[in-house]
């Protein structure tokens, strides 16, 4: 066979002097690094940096560096570059990848400060006074009427009709991870973590494993194009259902879970053959138009009783007048998808360039629907690299109503950024479906740190809103003028609506 042009991207070096021959670091692998013979023996070569050998050594006696070897500096062909182009000259194949872009695009987020209070505009304690996190996503009625009650007081109520909203105790939503690009184990922990935060879990492309069904009032069912387990009973387990248009990852392309992850059970859940690949057609074959969505939406609504409906949308340049139609057609939620997005699997030319910030977007849908004056017929979701609760206070700033995270959710459980989620060799047990991984994460493990990450979170927004002088996380949405801008061009704050630091 002909030798490979591709260098290992890592070195794994281990401390023989500290190192206990004890083994663990082999089984702890997922992707097969190590061979024992007396001792650990590495092969770099199939190092991804995950950090599980690291984190379970007892002698702390690996560590994993960059192998840095000397390339000619030429700053238009970076070394990822020709790496790429090796490698590709190996395969003759698509390069996918997993997790979110990469690329060193600049963080609109990192450039966006928030106000304080300070002298003449008291800030709120929120250790002494109430603080309301909680938030409805759905339709509100556009103006309240108020009227005598007939003892010398008041009645006030909604001028127009209420519908079906849905309580989230604090802004936050877990993104969309289906059962079989994540594990039924982390779909547990994520429920079970919902539950006790009171907000919400959804089901990725669909399919409802049936150890979910005690946590459904805190389960968002999603309606993909492949229609995966989608049927009556299925939609009407779920609090909301969200039908996926896109995904901040892939713009405009469809889903790919390859048939090693479709073992019985998610071949069961997900309604598809064991063993092969469940693709999911880039468009859905009976939505060609804003028409067309419109009768989806209300076919779902009309099949589940009228539950509330969202569409899920990658962030494009056209996303304001895509969310405008989106709204007009019923939905009651839209959720933007920035391009910084994660994903289980997918080109990594089509995650690292295609798309728009999701900063960008949120501003521009929330200016966008209420000049139309539709802004109160839809909550708006924000997700696409939600990376703290900084990133969560400036997407409500902008105009979001809530924030979808998934990355950061792996993250609590254990995920290193490794991108090795399309291999299904996960050693943290996350993204795959081999029994000797997914065993790792114990549901109970995993919904109390993610319930502690929902809380850290919630805690700090409460902070950030007290210093704002604001009580209510409602005060907080689209008050753009709480924002500003520093080292931002005069466009980009222009389509944010943001003044710069000093005005
Ligand atoms: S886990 Fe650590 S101590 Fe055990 S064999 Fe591997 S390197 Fe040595
Ligand atoms: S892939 Fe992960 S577990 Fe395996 S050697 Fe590298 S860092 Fe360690
Ligand atoms: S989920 Fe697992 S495979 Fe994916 S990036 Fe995280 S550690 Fe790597």
């Amino acid at each position: 066979m002909p030798m490979s042009l591709i260098q290992p991207a890592f070195r794994v070096h281990i401390d023989y002097d500290k190192c206990h021959k004890c083994g663990r670091c082999v089984q702890q692998c997922g992707w097969s690094v190590y061979t024992f013979n007396g001792r650990p023996f590495p092969d770099d070569s199939r190092c991804r940096a995950c950090h599980r050998c690291v984190t379970y050594c007892p002698a702390h006696c690996i560590s994993i560096q960059k192998n840095e070897l000397a390339l000619r500096e030429n700053p238009n062909w970076m070394p990822g570059l020709r790496q790429n182009i090796w490698r590709q000259a190996e395969s003759g194949g698509v390069m996918l990848t997993g997790m979110g872009n990469d690329k060193p695009y600049l963080s609109i987020f990192d450039h966006l400060v928030l106000d304080a209070c300070q002298v003449t505009n008291p800030s709120i304690d929120p250790l002494r006074e109430p603080m309301e996190l909680r938030t409805y996503l759905g339709c509100k009625p556009d103006r309240v009427e108020v009227e005598p009650n007939g003892r010398g007081g008041f009645r006030v109520r909604p001028g127009t009709g209420l519908e079906k909203n849905v309580r989230l105790d604090t802004p936050i939503m877990f993104s969309p991870m289906s059962y079989g690009s994540v594990s039924l184990n982390v779909h547990k922990s994520l429920a079970m973590a919902a539950e006790r935060c009171g907000i919400l879990m959804n089901t990725g492309e669909g399919g409802l494993h049936a150890d979910l069904y005690p946590y459904q009032d805190n389960v968002i069912v999603q309606v993909a194009s492949g229609r995966f387990g989608v049927n009556p009973e299925y939609l009407n387990r779920g609090v909301a259902i969200e039908i996926k248009v896109g995904q901040g990852a892939k713009p405009g392309i469809g889903g790919h879970l390859p048939g090693e992850k479709i073992n019985r059970e998610v071949s069961v859940t997900r309604m598809i053959p064991q063993g092969t690949d469940a693709i999911s057609p880039a468009p859905h074959h009976d939505i060609y138009s804003i028409e067309d969505l419109k009768q989806l939406i209300y076919s779902l609504k009309e099949a589940s009783g009228y539950k509330p409906v969202g569409v899920k949308i990658a962030t494009v340049h056209n996303v304001a007048a895509i969310a405008s139609g989106i709204v007009r057609a019923g939905a009651d939620y839209v959720y933007l998808d920035g391009f910084k997005g994660g994903t289980g699997a997918a080109p990594s030319i089509i995650r690292d360039h295609i798309g728009i910030p999701i900063e960008i977007a949120i501003a521009a849908v929330d200016t966008r629907l209420r000049a139309e004056g539709i802004r109160n017929r839809a909550s708006i979701v924000a997700a696409g690299s939600i990376r703290s609760s900084a990133d969560l206070a400036k997407a409500i700033a902008l105009g979001a109503d809530a924030v979808a995270i998934g990355s950061a959710t792996l993250m609590a459980l254990g995920c290193h950024l490794c991108q090795g989620c399309h291999t299904g060799n996960c050693s943290w047990g996350l993204t795959t479906q081999k029994p000797e991984l997914t065993r790792r994460v114990d549901p109970e493990w995993g919904a109390e740190r993610l319930t502690n990450l929902v809380h850290a979170w919630s805690h700090e927004l409460q902070e950030i809103l007290g210093a704002l002088g604001v009580n209510a996380v409602e005060s907080l949405r689209g008050s753009r003028e709480r924002l500003r801008a520093v080292g931002l061009d005069a466009q980009t704050c222009e389509i944010l609506d943001v003044k710069p630091a000093g005005r």
